[in-house]
């Protein structure tokens, strides 16, 4: 990647952001003994039996039960390393509790069980190394952010974290002008330069990320986390210089938060959600309809993200599924809220004004998304 060969993708990428919105959407099916949900025949394709009847949802891309991690990344690899050429990029999962977020992110400790967010740190690593064979020096640092109830926390804090401790203040957000970095003010930034640092960092990660799960346990499956890896890039022989962000986030589980009042319920009318995941949902609708006003400060999340969700910014959003037939209901809210999300490229791509909701009633439209080329 010369500075011009950069430049090349970077107009390449403009004209399919025209072509097709900057928002992909993946499927992935967690294994079960019982599935209530098919795979298409094409790969890109999933069908769901509930309530009695057969439901089709479509995606870019649809992994079976069997895909392993090093196949789920190898499909992800390149949109993880145009971080390196200056882009904003966010890699989301999406789904119910138990749905396998958390393995898509983060995975296991063996290396056959790596998710995308050591994947990732080892990759860009890797490629910053052949990088230097050409001029390019980066320099990368790496933050986890966690969302809780519209509060940040830094999780990679030092101290034991309990109640109130790795809190960050209000306003924390801040977006440098022009295409600089995000930063979150107080938040602890750890340099990344060698492998044993990155390996220190992912186990650093992994860690804080389980603390919490023990110490909050209702609420961890209510809170956002946010991988940030501001990446910075210098060519000294041309001047060019590269401000690029990884972002890999966890998001809240989406199930309905009160059970009992939408039980016996049509899941028509029971697919309401955590508010922050509809703010997401809003934000990817006024993208879509090119809204003038595009409501990224309803939520901390978005507004985190806003450089990555907007503009020249890529997105790609996991929603992860257990197939079991007793998830049927949940299953059906996530796939269209992921079908919506996925609609928004048709949307934008046509430049057509389409009312898209997240949670909304819109349920029987299927998505109509053709299939695309992979990569990119
Ligand atoms: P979530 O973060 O969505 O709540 P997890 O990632 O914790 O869900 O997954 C729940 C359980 O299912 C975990 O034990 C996880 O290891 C397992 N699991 C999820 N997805 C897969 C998969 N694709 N292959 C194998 N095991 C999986
Ligand atoms: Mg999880």
């Amino acid at each position: 990647a010369s500075a011009e060969s950069a430049a090349q993708r970077r107009a390449l990428h403009n004209q399919l952001v025209e072509l097709r919105g900057n928002i992909r959407v993946f499927c992935r099916l967690r294994p079960h003994p019982r599935s209530a949900v098919a795979l298409g025949p094409d790969g890109t394709s999933v069908r769901l039996t509930a309530e009695g009847r057969e439901q089709a949802f479509s995606f870019d891309r649809v992994f079976g039960p069997a895909a392993s991690q090093a196949e789920v990344f190898a499909e992800v690899s390149e949109l993880v390393q145009s971080a390196l050429d200056g882009y904003k990029v966010c890699l989301f999962s999406y789904g119910q509790s138990g749905a396998g977020k958390t393995h898509t992110m983060q995975g296991g400790r063996a290396p056959d069980a790596q998710g995308i967010i050591p994947r990732s740190v080892f990759k860009i690593l890797e490629a910053v190394h052949a990088l230097k064979t050409e001029g390019w020096e980066y320099a990368l640092e790496a933050s986890f952010i966690e969302v809780y109830n519209e509060a940040l926390r830094d999780l990679l804090a030092e101290a034991p974290r309990r109640g109130d401790s790795g809190r960050l203040a209000d306003g924390a957000i801040k977006h440098a002008p022009d295409g600089g970095h995000t930063l979150v003010a107080g938040a602890t930034r750890v340099a990344v330069a060698a492998q044993e640092e990155a390996a220190a960092l992912v186990r650093r990660a992994a860690a804080a990320r389980a603390c919490e799960a023990t110490a909050m346990n209702a609420t961890s499956s209510r809170s956002h986390s946010v991988f940030m890896l501001n990446i910075s890039g210098a060519h000294a022989a041309s001047g060019v210089r590269l401000q690029g962000a990884l972002n890999l986030v966890d998001l809240a589980g989406s199930e309905r938060l009160n059970r009992s009042g939408a039980e016996g319920q049509r899941a028509k009318e029971a697919c309401s959600i955590n508010k922050s995941l509809s703010a997401l949902g809003d934000v990817f609708a006024a993208l879509a309809a090119k809204s003038p006003h595009v409501p990224y400060r309803n939520s901390k999340l978005t507004q985190l993200l806003q450089p990555c969700l907007g503009g020249s910014g890529k997105t790609l959003m996991f929603v992860n599924v257990n197939p079991e037939p007793e998830s049927a209901q949940e299953t059906v809210c996530s796939l269209r809220f992921a079908a919506k999300v996925n609609a928004c490229e048709t949307a934008a791509r046509g430049g057509a004004r389409r009312n898209v909701q997240a949670g909304g009633a819109d349920a029987d439209a299927p998505a109509r998304r053709q299939s695309l080329a992979p990569g990119a």
